[in-house]
């Protein structure tokens, strides 16, 4: 279904270039609208669309009827739906329905997502997830009652790319306590809230080689960095407040574990040890209350969250702070470039050198069994497992995460153009010559000439017709675009006299809607023009263009 919605999106957008006169049918009010394309995308040629096969299709980029982006369409949906017998919109409905979140639907349905063919992508996502599973080794965590109950069998991933397009599988809905994972999180708010200079007075940015929970300091007498309990125990000083987390996750589960608190404190001879060696050292803020910073650690290491809403606040992380199903700014620049730093090189316990060089991604892992995998501009990943291996990582996590880079080319040091063995998901599959012709006749309809010398650039057939034999030439002139005009004679020695279907020319369409200043430049190639001229300087186009 996916292919052919795809498939009929491409018609309809080459329609709109049919007979292109568009001012004049935009102002009859025949212009297609994008709800109208839509329509005709998702309809695949019935008159109607049952809700069933709107939200099928929905899914089928990645959006979820949930996504907080699309409330208004799907309240309207709702209320709408229930003044129809059939529970089928047709083409007036339709439109009372998307137009409120338009511009997020027809990215979607045009394939503008990070992921454009997210379905194929889910399955791999799939065997992924299914070669872990089989895993038998390692052990639950049994220092608190509270982590020992999970049972070994418990398996979940969650996705939300930076566009908010969402997959899960497995135990997804099973809250669990986020632990060391929230590490990362409490220290982008710490630079969030006093930049970059400040944190770091009080904390290192180096790597410890020492185990998470180790008592020791670096030669300045600070905690090495803020993924190791000392750091993370300081860092805790120097945040306020937890609403944070709501906003990371956009709204989706955060909760809490009590018993959780109260047993890490009961049972945090360490961290306490830890604290007072900190407060010695004079490692906290002046005026700092170690004990009420401890319980507040402990506290965060209580926060609950499921796959699903962990994989949002992963994503808020890849995409450069902004929660990208509320749209929300959470977290500086600044402060998430640092964080995802410091993950890549401290955040996966005694591993972290070794899954730096397998792996190549920043993440986090925590005793309950997450890790939190960010693969920068692309998505957010919690992995959830219980059973750990000796090092502390979820043994099923690790197999993922390295299963992933070696599949996709998502290791930070992966070459994406050359590295042909491993796929792609970014890259845009499906039929390139009708997406060209596309491509083209839109730039010229818009009249963006960089993107014209783009695409001449890289060599595209600059005189590529649609069914209608309308070529950018045709398009331009029709809009009154001089420059684009210009563009396409003087440096892509395009035929000056393409005919379309209905034998119009350029020239045709420039006199038809009084754009005089392209009439007068198509004038001089007019003049000029004779058929084997032009084949010959069409075969130096290249050439000459590069030159100019
Ligand atoms: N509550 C644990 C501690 O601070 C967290 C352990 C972890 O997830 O690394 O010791």
């Amino acid at each position: 279904p996916g292919r052919a919605s795809e498939a009929a999106f491409l018609v309809i957008s080459l329609l709109m270039f049919r007979c292109c006169r568009p001012v004049l049918r935009r102002k009859a009010g025949i212009l297609p609208s994008l709800e109208d394309l839509l329509f005709y995308t998702i309809a695949e040629g019935q008159e109607k669309i049952p809700a069933h096969k709107f939200t099928t299709a929905l899914k089928a980029t990645g959006l979820r009827t949930g996504d907080p982006r699309l409330k208004e369409c799907m309240e309207m949906l709702k209320v709408t739906l229930k003044t129809t017998s059939d529970g089928a919109l047709d083409r007036h409905l339709f439109k009372k329905c998307v137009q409120s979140n338009i511009v997020l639907l027809t990215q979607a349905f045009r394939k503008k997502f990070v992921i454009p063919d997210f379905q194929p992508f889910c399955a791999h996502m799939d065997e992924l997830y299914d070669n872990a599973k089989n895993l038998s080794g390692g052990q639950v965590a049994d220092y608190i009652p509270q982590l020992a109950r999970f049972s070994p069998d418990l398996w979940a991933v969650a996705l939300c790319t930076v566009d908010g397009q969402r997959h899960t599988v497995g135990d997804t809905k099973v809250p669990f306590c986020l632990q060391s994972c929230v590490k990362p999180l409490k220290y982008a708010i710490a630079v969030h809230d006093h930049g970059t200079e400040y944190v770091h007075r009080f904390i290192g940015k180096e790597p410890s080689g020492l185990r998470f929970n180790k008592l020791f300091l670096n030669e300045d007498d600070k905690p090495h960095n803020p993924m190791v309990n000392a750091g993370a125990i300081v860092c805790t000083s120097l945040i306020k407040v937890m609403n944070f987390m709501n906003k990371l996750a956009g709204n989706e589960y955060v909760g809490f574990s009590n018993a959780t608190f109260q047993s890490e404190r009961e049972s945090g001879d360490r961290n306490f040890a830890i604290g007072y060696y900190l407060k010695e050292k004079k490692c906290f803020p002046e005026g700092t209350d170690m004990t009420a910073i401890l319980d507040f650690y402990f506290q965060l290491c209580s926060i609950e969250v499921t796959c699903e809403s962990a994989s949002v606040m992963a994503a808020t992380l890849a995409n450069g702070g902004f929660c990208p199903i509320t749209g929300e700014r959470v977290l500086s620049p600044e402060a998430v470039r640092n964080t995802l730093s410091l993950m890549h090189s401290c955040g996966m316990y005694d591993f972290s050198g070794q899954f730096a060089f397998h792996v190549g991604l920043p993440a986090k892992s925590g005793v309950a069994g997450g890790i939190l995998l960010v693969v920068p501009n692309v998505m957010g990943v919690m992995c959830w497992s219980p059973p750990l291996d000796k090092l502390g990582n979820s043994v099923r996590g690790i197999q993922f995460c390295t299963d992933l880079v070696s599949l996709f080319n998502f290791h930070n040091y992966d070459n994406l153009r050359h590295f042909a063995k491993k796929l792609d998901p970014r890259r845009e599959g499906g039929d390139q010559r009708v997406k060209s012709v596309i491509n083209l006749l839109f730039a010229a309809y818009t009249g963006d000439v960089s993107a014209l010398r783009r695409f001449a650039l890289s060599s595209m057939d600059m005189e590529q017709r649609d069914y209608d034999s309308r070529t950018a030439l045709h398009v331009a002139a029709a809009e009154g675009h001089a420059e684009v005009v210009r563009f396409l004679l003087e440096a892509c020695k395009v035929n000056p006299v393409p005919r379309d279907r209905w034998g119009n020319t350029p020239m045709d369409e420039a006199v038809h809607f009084g754009h005089h200043d392209v009439v007068t430049i198509l004038r001089d190639y007019h003049t000029q023009y004779s058929p084997q001229e032009t084949a010959a300087n069409k075969e130096n186009a290249d050439d000459i263009y590069l030159s100019m």
